[in-house]
Formats: structure tokens, C-alpha cells, sequence
């Protein structure tokens, strides 16, 4: 008997090579129909015997394509039909959008092989790339996802080019930015001027100049690169003098697994993520005397280490046989990654030796993504190129919600149904480039998901300048979110948790409700609202903002705390080095209180102890401090830990380290060793938080817990708190999906955004 079924599938199916698999499904089954690309994602009618349609509905979505992402399916019996065989039918257009765009994706194994195969047609072309990958996000004007919404718009195909787009067979098949040698993009190599340099083989050219020691700047695919012999030391510090970036670990490029293998640690799981579609940078373990520059990623254990993603890559990586290359954002400082080949010229003249660029253009920017493997699962760091725009599951469904963030590491969020779309690393709002981003992030992912927000939702603190852009905003309801209540919903939004939680949030800077600068919280949390349950004690921020930049100033408020000013008479190290005219000038600020806001920040607490050891005295990046003072304490298998108090005030816990303050002094005085005092630290933390939690779980009966803020990306922390906290019996939820830090605060402030009613 035939039947005919009319199947409509939605979620990340255009662009991934989906409609050639459904030919292949139908026609070897030889069914007749047809399918097409639609707004939802793609429409497809089969009729043939039933048992063999019913094969085929079953199939669908088990074989998919690995680049699928199939949301939802629905099929439904209709009238059979005369058809000639299985066709594919060009998309419709014009109505409203809702199929999902696909993240770039790395150069596949079989691009890789045709690359370097001599007797293939694209033998060392550029930008070779098929179906199953190549860039999509970093290269897309507009939606629905086809060549003349993308900045392929200026190449049309060769006749070869064509052929192999319209063959249902071939691994070209409706691959969006196909090209070869004939139609395509083309490299140049420049010097900083910009002025383009007769060079046969561009590619060869710049291996060249990277092997002198310069710097190279090349186009990548969300962006400019800053690329340096990895091994070459005065390479890589000309290259950090002239990017103004003094401390800050980069990343290294290797050409393959092996080659990663020189300078870290690798296990199944790091394998796994290195060479994942999405080619993220992987923090591992250095290994000891691993042969590459100290100043790539000074006083750090880790590296952050990634493989070839583009064809430009894997030609440089193999022009060049380098062990290593640094492979940075092309921007100065905390800019924006530049992308425009005359942007660059202009904004990085200055710091490359000459210019890897090309005629395709980068439409939206995507920085790499930073990601780690620790306590069983992903952990990112920076969740950017590759995992964006794909849309967090949501276990319920949203209005549509633009949230946008904090003011460090920001990220937006656009919600839709029951999934939240994340935005690429758009980085601190601190200077005019970033919130040009900001703005075109926002325009660009409303415009290509379709979503018109009927609420913002915002941090609040008044001066981010997110929040006033939010405020500015007219015609919507606009929606205040406490940061660190943000920080838990974002754990419980991607773990579909309902109901109260005990959030327990490790944070830097949070804006807090009592005017105050929250950083150590622990919350009683749901998505509606939340209470203080307990936090770090407060003690004064000397001199704000400049306290950031300079953690001695909060060993000296915090050894003020515990000892009064008796403690410029104590006999250890940091007390000696101090300038008795600074530190009695900070002490008088704080007794005055002037410019020196009251902090639980738990950020701080790390930045205090860093100083006071002799381990950090200023900072030249964010969290350097802190990260510095994990790498110590996991030199040392020491197993005790500090005394921490926590006691009762106003219906609130808090965290007393005047006791702590106590103990490091102690051991100071003793002279027990850096790495020592920086484990016991760490590890009297952990039992501090595990003990805090229990006393949460008695007087409110709750056993779920969230971890939450910047600070849980210290994996010292994160995975011995878990651990403890699991053979406690919690029910401990944590992040993997999003950032634990800021950058994860978006989706947060949007599912606090949707339980908020119109006031
Ligand atoms: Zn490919
Ligand atoms: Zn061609
Ligand atoms: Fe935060």
C-alpha cells in the first residue's frame, strides 16, 4: 500500500548537508517526494510503501548529518501523489525565519586530504571547504542561509564550482561559500602599509618572515590573528611589547595531536575537544621543560593550545613546519579583534611585520574560544567561535528577551521558545571599539534570529554601560537583574532546575542590592528572585577601582581587619616591603572612609592572599593575581587547610578570615613555603564553603546546589568543592554550556527577566 507523509523538520538543518542526506535516504529506499528549505528549517514530503516510509520517518534524525541539530520533529499522512523520483526543490523565501544558522565549523578530514592531495583541483587552495564545514557564522549578511546573503556574494562559481553545488552526490552540495583557485577568494601578503607584495606564494611568504622572528597579522575566520614563532623568544616578546600586553598567557597553534602532545599533557578527553569541530583553544597542563618561550604563558601550569581550523591554518602550519605558533587576537590590549583588512592595516600596523589578508569578507567578529576539561565534563572559559550562534536548550519556553550583560567579558542573550541564543565574546565595554560591538552584535542577532524583545533585562549596576543602553531603550519593559542572582539563574537555566536552589557564587565585582560591591555570595535563588543566605564579610576596597589593580591594597585592608594597625609592626616580609607612607596614607582612607567601597568579593580575598605570600603585587590583567596563586597551590600536595569563622549577623551567614589572616601570618613568620601556604589556603576555602553549605541546607532544607562566578574557573576550587560536596550528598549543579564568569551572565538575566511581571 503507499502512503505519503509530509514531515517538517526545524532546528540547525541548512547549510550542514542535510537535504543531500535526505536524498540519499529517500532515493535508496527509491521513494518518491521531495524536500525543501524552509523558514523552520526544512519541509519534506516522502510516499512510498509503508513500511519503507516508515524506515525512512524513523531514520531521519538518527542518521543525521554531525552538523545537524535537529529540534523538532513532526510528521502527518496526506494525499498521495504522482512524483518523478525525489527531488530537491530551491528555498522559499520572505517569510518569517526561525531555521537556526550553524556555527563555523573546522575544515573537515576530506577538505584537509584534497588540500594536499597534488592531483586535486583545489591542491593548497586557501579556502577549500564543503558541506561539512567551512564558515557559516562569521560569513552570513542575512537570513535564510544562502550564497547571496553571504560575503561569497562577490564570487560567482565556475562552471566546475556550480556543477558540484547542484549534485545531490557530491560533497559540495549546496555548500554556500564552495569556491577553487578559478572563482574564489584569493590571499595577499602586505606589508604594514597595507601596499600588496609580489610574492608567487603568499602563504610561503609569510612562513618566511614568521622564521625571522616577526610578527605576521592573518586573516582568520571571526577575525585578525597575530601569529609568532612560538619557540623564539625574542619573537614572542617583541610581539607582547608591541601588543601592550605584558603578562597575559596567548595560545599556541600545533599542526596536529602529536605535535600538541610536545608541550602538554593529553589525555582521551583533551583529544577529543582539540579536535572537535569547533576547534576551541584547550587549556592543558605544560608539560615540565616543554620547549617553547617562557613568556607565551609566564608563571602559568597550563597552555592554552589549539589545532589548525581553516585551510590558511593547515597551510601555514605545514609551509612553516613550526612546532608551535602564537596565535593571538589581532587587537591591541582589550580592543576588539580586528577584521577588516584596512582596519587591520590601521589598528595593527603598528605590531605586525607585514599582512596574510584575502578578499573574503568577515562579516560579524568571533574571538576563539577558551574551554577546559575538568571535574568529568567542558567547562568554557570563553564560549565564542564554533559553539555561537547555536542556542542553549531551555526546558521551558521564553517571551523573546534581549539581555545584555554585564560590563567585563560581556556577552548578550536573545531568547526565542524554549531556547536562548548566546552571543559571540564581545569583551570588556570599556572603550568606544567594544561598544560598537555591543551594538552590532545586538542589531545582527535580532535581525538574523528574527526576535523582537518585548523585555531588556540588565545588570544593575547604574554606570555598566550596558545597563545605561538598556535604560535608553524605548517602547519595551526594561528589567534590573542583581548580578549574582544572575550568575545562579544562568546555572539554573542551563540545567533546566526549578525551584529554590542554594547558589553559591565565587565572583569578582557584582553590583549589590545594598549598595555594596558583592563578590562572595551565597543565595537562597529560583528565577523569580532570591535572598541573602550568606556572604564573605565586608572589609574596605582602598582607593576602588585602583584596589583591583593592585592587590597589596587588600592585603592591607584585610591584615588592618584582623590585627588592627598593630600590623605594620609584624615581622614578615610583605610588612617590611611596605612604604610606611602609602600604607599608613591607605589606612587613614579607609578609616575615613573615603574611596573605599565595602567588598565581600571573593576575587579580592584570592587578589589579598597573592599579595601578602609575595606572589602579586600589582596586576597587569584581570584575575593575574588569583590564577597565579592557584598555579602555586597546585605545586603542593598539602592536604590542611586555614581556619575560616563563619557567624551569625543580621539573619545572614558570613565568612570571617580574620582567622585566616591569622594562620598565613603564622606561617610567614615560620617561613613555610609559598606553594604551602597558597594549598592550605585553597584548601581551607573548600571547607569553609562545604561547612557554610551544610549549615544553608539545615535551616532551609534545600539540597540543591549551584556554583556559580568567575572564580569557580580556578579548578582547584571547582573541583574539590564538587567532590566534597557530592560525598555530602548535594545535588550540585555547575555550568558547561555557558561561562561560570560574566560571560554567562546574559542568560541568567534573561530567565530572572521572564519571571518578572509588569510592575
Ligand atoms: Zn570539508
Ligand atoms: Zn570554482
Ligand atoms: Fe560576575
Amino acid at each position: 500500500m503507499q502512503v505519503r507523509k509530509e514531515i517538517q523538520v526545524a532546528g540547525i538543518v541548512q547549510g550542514v548537508g542535510f537535504r543531500p542526506y535526505v536524498y540519499r535516504l529517500a532515493t535508496d529506499r527509491k521513494l518518491g517526494g521531495n524536500i525543501r528549505n524552509t523558514a523552520a528549517g526544512v519541509s519534506i514530503e516522502i510516499q512510498g510503501p509503508q513500511e519503507l516510509v516508515e524506515d525512512f520517518v524513523s531514520r531521519l534524525p538518527k542518521d543525521a548529518p554531525a552538523l545537524a541539530q535537529i529540534t523538532q520533529v513532526s510528521v502527518r499522512e496526506t494525499a498521495c501523489r504522482l512524483d518523478r523520483g525525489f527531488e530537491i526543490r530551491s528555498s522559499h523565501t520572505g517569510q518569517h525565519v526561525s531555521a537556526l544558522i550553524a556555527p563555523d565549523v573546522a575544515t573537515c578530514e576530506d577538505c584537509v586530504r584534497e588540500l594536499f592531495d597534488l592531483r586535486d583541483r583545489r591542491y593548497h587552495y586557501p579556502f577549500i571547504n564543503c558541506t561539512n564545514c567551512g564558515p557559516r557564522f562569521t560569513i552570513l549578511r542575512d537570513v535564510p542561509y544562502d550564497r547571496p546573503r553571504t560575503s561569497m556574494s562577490g564570487f560567482p562559481m565556475c562552471e566546475q564550482c556550480r556543477a558540484e553545488y547542484e549534485d545531490p552526490e557530491d560533497r559540495r552540495f549546496h555548500a554556500q561559500p564552495n569556491a577553487c583557485w578559478k572563482c574564489g577568494p584569493q590571499l595577499e601578503f602586505w606589508n604594514p602599509q597595507g601596499h600588496a607584495l609580489a610574492a608567487s606564494d603568499p602563504v610561503e611568504a609569510a612562513v618566511e618572515h614568521l622564521r625571522l622572528g616577526e610578527v605576521l597579522a592573518v586573516k582568520g575566520l571571526g577575525g585578525f590573528h597575530l601569529a609568532a614563532d612560538a619557540v623564539n623568544a625574542a619573537a614572542v616578546e617583541r610581539l607582547r611589547e608591541r601588543k601592550r600586553r605584558v603578562a597575559k598567557p596567548f595560545a599556541v597553534m600545533v599542526r596536529n595531536l602529536e605535535a600538541a602532545a610536545r608541550f602538554c599533557d593529553i589525555d582521551a578527553e583533551a583529544r577529543r575537544l582539540l579536535t572537535s569541530r569547533q576547534r576551541p583553544i584547550v587549556l592543558l597542563p605544560k608539560i615540565e621543560g616543554a620547549a617553547i618561550a617562557e613568556s607565551v604563558a609566564p608563571n602559568q601550569r597550563d597552555l592554552g593550545i589549539f589545532l589548525p581550523y581553516t585551510p590558511i591554518h593547515h597551510l601555514l602550519m605545514a609551509a612553516g613546519k613550526f612546532a608551535a605558533l602564537v596565535m593571538t587576537s589581532g587587537n591591541l590590549s582589550e580592543e576588539p579583534i580586528a577584521i577588516g583588512n584596512r582596519e587591520a592595516v590601521d589598528r595593527l600596523g603598528g605590531i605586525a611585520d607585514c599582512f596574510l589578508v584575502h578578499d573574503r569578507e568577515i562579516l560579524l567578529r568571533c574571538d576563539d574560544s577558551v574551554v577546559r576539561h575538568s571535574a568529568g565534563r567542558l567547562r568554557q572559559i570563553r564560549r565564542s567561535r564554533g559553539y555561537v550562534p547555536a542556542p542553549v536548550r531551555l526546558h521551558k519556553e521564553l517571551p523573546q528577551i534581549l539581555a545584555v550583560g554585564g560590563e567585563m567579558k560581556n556577552t548578550i542573550c536573545l531568547t526565542r521558545g524554549n531556547l536562548a541564543f548566546l552571543s559571540q565574546h564581545i569583551g570588556d565595554l570599556e572603550n568606544v571599539e567594544s561598544l560598537d560591538f555591543f551594538h552590532d552584535a545586538i542589531s545582527h542577532l535580532s535581525r538574523i534570529l528574527e526576535i523582537e524583545p518585548e523585555i531588556i533585562a540588565h545588570d544593575l549596576h547604574p554606570d555598566y554601560l550596558s545597563t545605561k543602553w538598556a535604560l535608553g531603550q524605548k517602547g519595551v519593559r526594561v528589567v534590573g537583574v542583581q548580578h549574582h542572582h544572575a550568575h545562579i539563574a544562568s546555572c539554573l537555566a542551563e540545567n533546566g532546575v526549578e525551584g529554590r536552589v542554594i547558589g553559591l557564587v565565587l565572583d569578582g565585582t557584582g553590583y549589590g542590592k545594598d549598595g555594596n560591591i558583592w563578590g562572595g555570595e551565597a543565595l537562597y535563588a529560583d528565577g523569580g528572585g532570591f535572598e541573602r543566605g550568606a556572604h564573605f564579610a565586608y572589609v574596605p576596597m582602598p582607593g576602588a577601582a585602583a584596589a583591583i589593580h593592585e592587590p597589596w591594597r587588600m592585603a592591607v585592608s584585610y591584615l588592618a581587619q584582623a590585627f588592627g594597625e598593630d600590623f605594620l609592626g609584624l615581622d614578615i616580609p610583605f610588612v617590611q616591603r611596605l612604604e610606611r607612607g602609602r600604607a599608613e596614607l591607605i589606612l587613614r582612607m579607609m578609616d575615613q572612609r573615603v574611596n573605599s567601597p565595602l567588598t565581600s568579593s571573593c576575587g579580592r580575598l584570592f587578589d589579598a592572599v597573592a599579595a601578602l605570600i609575595g606572589i602579586r603585587q600589582e596586576v597587569s590583567y584581570e584575575a593575574q593575581a588569583a590564577m597565579e596563586l592557584e598555579m602555586s597551590g597546585r605545586s603542593s600536595c598539602e592536604t590542611a587547610g586555614y581556619p575560616f569563622a563563619i557567624r551569625r549577623e543580621n539573619r545572614c551567614w558570613l565568612i570571617d578570615s580574620s582567622a585566616l589572616f591569622g594562620a598565613i601570618v603564622e606561617d610567614l613568620r615560620q617561613k613555610v613555603g609559598t606553594e604551602t601556604i597558597s594549598r592550605r589556603f585553597h584548601n581551607g576555602l573548600v571547607d569553609t564553603l562545604v561547612r557554610l553549605s551544610r549549615l544553608l541546607r539545615e535551616e532551609s532544607s534545600i539540597n540543591q546546589i549551584c556554583l556559580s562566578g568567575g572564580t569557580f574557573n580556578n579548578s582547584l576550587v571547582f573541583e574539590q568543592l564538587i567532590c566534597k560536596l557530592e560525598s555530602d550528598e548535594f545535588e550540585v549543579f555547575t555550568h558547561s554550556e555557558v561561562s561560570a564568569g560574566d560571560g554567562g551572565l546574559s542568560l541568567g538575566q534573561a530567565l530572572v527577566a521572564a519571571h518578572s511581571s509588569p510592575s
